[in-house]
């Protein structure tokens, strides 16, 4: 079709797609629907008790508790709750399963005493007032000793003081200061905490000592102690020795090292298949044992056992149907629980659908000026679990807005979903790209494939500090995160033909609007061009749309696991994937176009895409995994690779830094490797190098994880 007619037939289509693509800020304001049906959804949203979540924070997460050392020898006190809480609801398979740590033994505080004993008597920090003020890592002592000043502690300036025999103080981070002073000669430290002062004065950042590299005697100097203060406390002693005064002061610590263990905790709600999981909930309420965090992420606990507690209620009292699927729920340390939880049941787990995962869901969201995200699953595991929860996040969100266009309703908040003793305020939401640290990574592994999200609040002003306190959660946020996290998991373990048929024009929708953030991407990296860049840029605008477009291609095709074989669904998804590379070439036709007006302005050659060698190279190798490396088990991508002999790794060198674990993911034997390349650059900020993709696809090859 000549240029010029394929521009106005599709010119056309884009602006039908711009007209449909509903950017959040232009909701209709009178249309709100959820996947679930209403009355599934007035159930799930009545029966959702964000007071019941605050109240397992205030439990299991209040504040800082110091632990007893016969906890260690029992039951951890998070643990024993969730698992009583579990049982009194009647939640079946709820069991604390014990596993051995990573270090035999863990620090334990039992006292932190600091008093001056001259000029004057009086005590200067206790562990007692706050356990985040003794310091984890500090050793026992008692002694007698004079403070002195080293302003942030750094190397010069502590040589410009006498610190040996002394107790320093400074302001800043704690270890950085005891590392510098120790090797000085210092008892112990007491730092002045600067973490977020202007927010919250009294808050002190979590902090560790440890024992202290000496160059000098190429040996180690056993940790000393040391002391936390708040910036509004700590300010009177600096003040005191800068002004020269000499305090004397007696530092009492006990210290221990207890028996240290992982504990997990898992239930599960039957569907009508018991041996079909939808969804995995988890949240790890253990992040070492120092820290409590109650929004990170006894928060996350709280909510999915609220999840927990709603489904199960519900479905025990026939007001929802029995699901098709089973749900399940971990609890448990972050990462070291959550990765032996999945080695030891990965039988049982490994045809899941999909991991929900919360890490902080309970901040109140203004006093934290912070927003709900969800954080979708990268593009080498795409999967309809992100729309799912889009669907809840866009409902409680454009439902708990007042919009003008509704001042004449009597509701003028269309779908008010609050606390009774909560915040009364809107729900700002966002939907992001994949972003780690938490335990739905050990789920996305190459070698369990459970396309795994995160539900979290961003910022948390209170975040890693002592300041991290029930106060700072809202059981209105709390109930919202419950009800989301409850409404997608049942709709996913519940979904039938015609639900999956939901899913997928609900994903058709959505996947036009993200497409259509990319074109403007695009059209924003063309305009911005010159003539000396404009060819590359123009490259890298026409791959990003492309890379977008496969990866709803992909999120479309996972729809088809929740039909059942006979029910023929794939003609439909197909009919879906078509559209969206009708509108994929769409937005090339309009990128060109664009590029074209702008080679003019330049007075060049409106570039084409040229593939070079190494490009033309990769576009042909098409990789497909071996069958027996899927479901592999976590983390044996990287065994595999670390057991390469040395010859295949230097004849196949990686030298940038590459997401191995993505590049392995986004294998599946239709992804050419430059579409690899295509589909990373499109999820991260900086490119990544072509060469070391190929390399790494040849050291998948040697360590039989794929084939081409
Ligand atoms: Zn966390």
């Amino acid at each position: 079709m000549k240029f010029k007619l394929q521009i106005k037939v599709l010119l056309c289509l884009f602006c039908f797609i711009a007209a449909t693509s509903v950017s959040k800020g232009q909701y209709t304001p009178w249309h709100y629907w959820t996947l679930l049906p209403e009355a599934q959804m007035n159930e799930i949203i009545g029966e959702a008790s964000g007071e019941t979540a605050w109240k397992t924070i205030m439990e299991t997460g209040g504040y800082t508790k110091n632990r007893r050392p016969e906890e260690y020898r029992t039951t951890f006190y998070e643990a024993d709750y969730f698992l009583d809480k579990l049982l009194w609801y009647g939640v079946p398979g709820a069991r604390l399963e014990r596993l051995p740590a990573r270090t035999e033994l863990t620090w334990n505080g039992i006292k932190g005493e600091l008093w001056e004993v001259s000029p004057q008597r009086q005590k200067l920090v206790s562990y007692r007032d706050n356990a985040f003020q003794l310091t984890m890592g500090s050793n026992s002592a008692d002694v007698k000793a004079e403070l002195v000043w080293v302003g942030s502690g750094t190397p010069g300036e502590i040589a410009g003081v006498d610190v040996a025999g002394k107790i320093a103080v400074g302001h800043g981070h704690v270890s950085l200061i005891h590392g510098n002073a120790r090797r000085a000669g210092a008892l112990g430290v007491v730092a002045i905490s600067n973490s977020r002062n202007y927010i919250d004065p009294l808050q002190i950042p979590e902090g560790r000592i440890g024992d202290v590299p000496d160059p000098e005697s190429n040996g180690r100097i056993i940790a000393g102690f040391a002391f936390q203060m708040n910036i509004r406390e700590g300010q009177y002693l600096r003040d005191r020795l800068l002004r020269g005064e000499r305090i004397e002061v007696h530092a009492q610590v006990e210290t221990s090292m207890e028996p240290n263990e992982l504990q997990n905790i898992d239930a599960i709600i039957y569907g009508e298949d018991p041996d079909a999981t939808a969804v995995i909930f988890s949240a790890h309420i253990f992040e070492g044992l120092v820290k409590q965090g109650a929004n990170d992420n006894k928060s996350g606990g709280a909510a999915i056992l609220e999840v927990a507690r709603v489904l199960n209620t519900l479905i025990e009292e026939g007001r929802i149907p029995r699901p098709k699927r089973s749900i399940r729920f971990w609890w448990g340390p972050e990462f070291s629980g959550s990765r032996p939880w999945v080695d030891m049941h990965f039988d049982e787990i490994k045809n899941a659908y999909c991991n929900i995962n919360m890490d902080m869901v309970g901040e109140w969201l203004s006093l934290h000026n912070a927003h709900f995200g969800l954080m979708r699953t990268t593009f080498g595991n795409a999967h309809y679990v992100n729309d799912v929860l889009e669907n809840y996040y866009r409902f409680v969100g454009e439902g708990n807005r007042e919009r003008v266009h509704n001042r004449g309703q009597i509701n003028k908040i269309p779908h008010r979903i609050v606390a009774p003793f909560g915040a009364d305020e809107p729900f700002h939401y966002s939907v992001e790209m994949h972003y780690g640290s938490s335990d739905h990574v050990v789920f996305n592994d190459f070698g369990v494939r459970i396309p795994g999200v995160m539900m979290i609040a961003w910022p948390d002003l209170w975040y890693h500090t002592s300041g991290d306190l029930v106060d700072k959660a809202d059981p209105t946020q709390l109930r919202r995160a419950v009800v989301i996290g409850a409404a997608a998991a049942y709709t996913i373990a519940n979904a039938d033909t015609d639900m999956a048929v939901n899913i997928a024009g609900e994903i058709a929708g959505n996947a036009t609007r993200r497409l259509g953030h990319q074109i403007n991407v695009a059209m924003d990296i063309v305009s911005r061009s010159n003539a000396e860049d404009m060819t590359a840029n123009y490259k890298k605008a026409v791959w990003l749309v492309e890379a977008h477009a496969e990866n709803e291609k992909a999120t479309l095709r996972s729809v088809n696991e929740l039909a059942s074989e006979d029910d023929k669904i794939s003609p439909h998804i197909e009919t879906l994937v078509e559209s969206i590379e009708n509108i994929k070439q769409a937005h090339l036709l309009a990128l060109e176009s664009q590029m074209r007006m702008k080679a003019t302005e330049f007075g060049m050659i409106a570039p084409a895409i040229v593939l070079n060698e190494l490009e033309k190279k990769a576009d042909a190798m098409i990789p497909e995994l071996a069958p027996e490396t899927y479901k592999m088990g976590q983390g044996k991508l990287t065994v595999k690779i670390s057991d390469l002999p040395d010859a295949a790794i230097s004849s196949y060198p990686v030298v940038t830094r590459i997401d191995r674990t993505e590049i392995a993911r986004l294998v599946n034997g239709e992804n050419s490797v430059l579409m690899i390349k295509k589909m990373l650059d499109a999820q991260n900020r900086d490119e990544t190098d072509l060469q070391d993709i190929i390399n790494f696809v040849y050291q998948l090859r040697e360590a039989g994880v794929a084939g081409f």
